[in-house]
């Protein structure tokens, strides 16, 4: 009843969004969505993708409810086990800032935040996602997948092009005015957790979704040949590397210590913590290129050059002195006068 009255509304005051909600029958979209296609000749995979649209019967409703939920459920599903690793103490030697813990209320307002950002920016957007999709000629609806190895290299591509993006807009949101007004909100877990991945000012969200969207739609602009469902594995992906940058773990057999250009939370840590430096997402050539990672080197180079028995005094020392100098940098930011990441690298290199 309440559905058909809004409907009604919506198709009275607003017939083309109403016109993306008409559903029909099974059928109908068979033969809409798929004629002439062997169903029964794909993989169980690609046939339980026909089957979703079908039941569905609206491509737009079935693309946009697929991405919300599979966005909350990777998100959750990789953020909460972080969660539970944190209160067992076993794990506590790999903390990355074994001294700082969370407390219930602030894992509270962090969920309240992020679920608050989700339904309010990111629902409604989704729903746009499929309409834009078609706007690039991206595959939706249609079957089969694309082969394997093309779909690893284009997310090869996607992540080297977010890297980038965020690299540039990451560093553009810690300049004083944009700093203040939008990324305080995420700097304020100065040890993070996974939770706080998406724990950030709308706009932020807004903005750093770009780097991990827009990627897909470049692509399409030049090759016609890129399939959702491989969006949607990138989106996964991406979102375990945000997920887990903020961990505030990093251990032995983490990812980082078998590719050594990959980011982790090793990186991203000392960025909450040190503030002024290692601004890039997945990689570590952009901050190692434009010298953004200099401190958080100098800081492991003083802790390695330790003896073994000083090693636990020494990192005490050092992570007490770039913790000042975090905060330091950080007021200044907040006064309006940051630079945009420029304050961590040494006047030679910017000549
Ligand atoms: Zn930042
Ligand atoms: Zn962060």
């Amino acid at each position: 009843m309440a559905t058909n009255v809004a409907y009604n509304l919506l198709e009275k005051y607003a017939p083309v969004l109403a016109e993306h909600l008409v559903t029909v029958n099974a059928t109908t979209a068979q033969n809409q969505l798929y004629p002439g296609v062997d169903l029964l000749g794909l993989n169980w995979l690609e046939r339980t993708w026909a089957s979703y649209y079908i039941w569905m019967g609206n491509p737009v409703l079935a693309t946009g409810l697929l991405s919300f939920v599979i966005h909350e459920i990777v998100y959750f599903g990789r953020a909460i086990p972080w969660l539970v690793i944190d209160r067992m103490p076993y794990f506590r030697q790999w903390k990355l800032q074994e001294n700082k813990t969370v407390t219930s209320a602030q894992i509270w307002k962090c969920t309240k935040v992020v679920l608050l950002t989700h339904f309010t920016c990111e629902f409604p957007l989704i729903y746009l996602f499929h309409p834009i999709c078609c706007y690039f000629g991206m595959a939706t609806y249609q079957v089969p997948f694309s082969p394997i190895g093309l779909m690893a290299a284009q997310i090869a591509c996607f992540f080297v092009f977010e890297d980038m993006f965020h690299y540039w807009a990451h560093r553009a949101l810690h300049w004083g005015p944009l700093y203040k007004n939008i990324h305080k909100l995420h700097h304020e877990f100065s040890a993070p957790i996974g939770l706080a991945a998406e724990y950030a000012h709308p706009l932020e969200v807004l903005i750093l979704a770009q780097g991990t969207i827009m990627g897909p739609f470049l692509y399409c602009l030049f090759r016609q040949d890129l399939h959702i469902s491989t969006v949607y594995i990138w989106i996964t992906l991406r979102l375990f590397q945000a997920v887990d940058a903020h961990s505030g773990y990093d251990f032995p057999w983490s990812l980082r210590h078998w590719l050594p250009f990959w980011a982790g939370a090793d990186h991203h840590d000392f960025h909450h913590q040190a503030f002024v430096n290692c601004y890039s997402t997945s990689f570590r050539w952009w901050d190692y290129m434009l010298g953004t990672d200099n401190k958080y080197h100098a800081y492991k180079a003083r802790v390695a050059a330790a003896s073994d028995k000083d090693r636990k005094a020494v990192q005490k020392k050092e992570i007490a002195e770039v913790e000042k100098e975090g905060l330091r940098a950080e007021r200044i930011a907040e006064m309006g006068g940051g630079q945009g990441g420029m304050e961590g690298v040494p006047r030679g290199k910017l000549e």
